[in-house]
């Protein structure tokens, strides 16, 4: 039987980026000792006083159905959330309730784009944007960033790229860069926005974990807040990966539709999830430091292990739970040395070509086992990297 165009060409190249994570995965099955630097999972699990919400939730009978859109509560508690990080004046009804942030960028998609229409995103990126983008009828577009610009979007190139096209994507703080956007960049991005006529999609999933400067939300700049879709999520901020909670946020109009959307795909999200979520946004920002605090405290760590090293650099991080390592000195691509520092070391990390064209000579950690197995293999990294590559350097 014939499957769909859409569904058969999500991926087009047959290869999703996530090889050295399958080896990974296939050394440890095998009993070999593995130091697993690569998914942008908590190594601690969801707070106790969550999980007593939840059950909570679920004993006292909220197992059936829950409203589409979100509890309202929730959609308060989150509009409430948004406004005083951002300013922006923000009701119940410019937010979904959603299964995750990656519901919501589909959703997003499906909201702004006709079929065959090319939605932009910025390279390197999170490795799920092009198939979102082909899931929701589009015609993905990378607009790629350098190195030497930390992986900053660069006007020229937005304002270029893919004539036509209906919407753009961008990520800040930015999977799988650590970059936090300026707000010069952002203020670029709106200016492009606005003379295209662009829909933003605002991906804030790592608002919660910013180490230098401030996280800014381009919903918040003049005229930007019709215009901008933002995505939120749970999922980093609370340590609720598996949870499956976020939103999507943005103009009255677009949430409506999206509501029927929601109706006719995932139907809402469980409530007892939904309040164990309510509860959680109660706590306000001191539980949000202390599920970030474990990555500050181990950027610091890494800060250290990386000084002086030549063969390996740190793109100096801003924000979220990775780093970006500019490995281009050893002569290895992000592919070879993440293979082969998983065969001489057992550190699995993703390779830069995971992300798109722009990282490729990278390597992004994930800063998402303990202190001192981190510490650890930082230490043995940046040793594998002096010992590795550029010919005579290597033993
Ligand atoms: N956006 C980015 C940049 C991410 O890194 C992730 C998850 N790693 C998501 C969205 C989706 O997260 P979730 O669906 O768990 O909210």
């Amino acid at each position: 039987m014939r499957l769909s165009d859409r569904i058969t060409t999500l991926l087009p190249h047959g290869d999703d980026g996530w090889g050295v994570y399958r080896k990974a995965l296939a050394r440890q099955d095998a009993g070999l000792p593995l130091t697993m630097l690569t998914l942008g999972e908590h190594d601690i699990r969801t707070a106790p006083a969550i999980l007593d919400a939840m059950d909570r939730a679920a004993r006292e009978g909220q197992t059936g159905y829950a409203p589409v859109p979100g509890l309202d509560r929730l959609r308060a508690r989150v509009a409430e959330r948004v406004e005083a990080r951002t300013g922006v004046p923000t009701r119940p009804e410019n937010v979904l309730i959603t299964p995750g942030g990656q519901s919501a960028l589909f959703a997003a998609h499906m909201a702004v784009l006709d079929p065959g229409e090319t939605a932009l995103f910025i390279d390197p990126y999170y490795a799920t944007y092009p198939g979102t983008i082909r899931a929701a009828g589009g015609a993905p577009h990378a607009v790629a960033t350098r190195p030497d610009a930390r992986f900053h979007p660069d006007r020229a190139a937005l304002e270029t790229a893919a004539p036509g096209a209906r919407s753009l994507l961008i990520n800040t703080p930015n999977n799988p860069t650590g970059q936090v956007y300026d707000l010069p960049t952002l203020e670029t991005i709106a200016t492009v926005c606005e003379n295209r006529d662009l829909w933003l999609i605002s991906d804030e999933v790592y608002d919660t974990q910013v180490w230098t400067g401030d996280h800014l939300s381009p919903r918040a700049l003049p005229d930007m807040a019709d215009r901008t879709l933002v995505i939120g999520s749970m999922s980093k901020s609370h340590a609720m990966t598996g949870s499956r909670i976020g939103w999507l946020l943005g103009p009255e109009a677009v949430i409506s539709h999206v509501e029927d959307l929601a109706t006719h795909t995932t139907y809402g999200v469980p409530g007892y999830i939904q309040s164990a979520a309510f509860s959680a946004l109660g706590q306000g920002p001191a539980l949000e430091q202390e599920i970030s605090a474990p990555f500050r405290r181990r950027r610091a760590l890494a800060e250290a292990a990386l000084a002086g090293a030549d063969r390996v650099r740190s793109l100096p991080t801003d924000a979220s739970m990775y780093l970006m390592l500019d490995i281009r000195p050893t002569g290895l691509s992000g592919i070879e040395f993440a293979e082969a520092l998983l065969e001489d070391q057992g550190i699995a990390v993703m390779p830069g070509e995971s992300f798109g064209t722009a990282a490729a000579g990278h390597v992004r950690v994930a800063m998402t086992v303990d202190d001192d197995a981190f510490g650890d293999a930082l230490t043995r990294l940046v040793d594998f990297a002096c010992r590795t590559g550029g010919g005579d350097a290597r033993q």
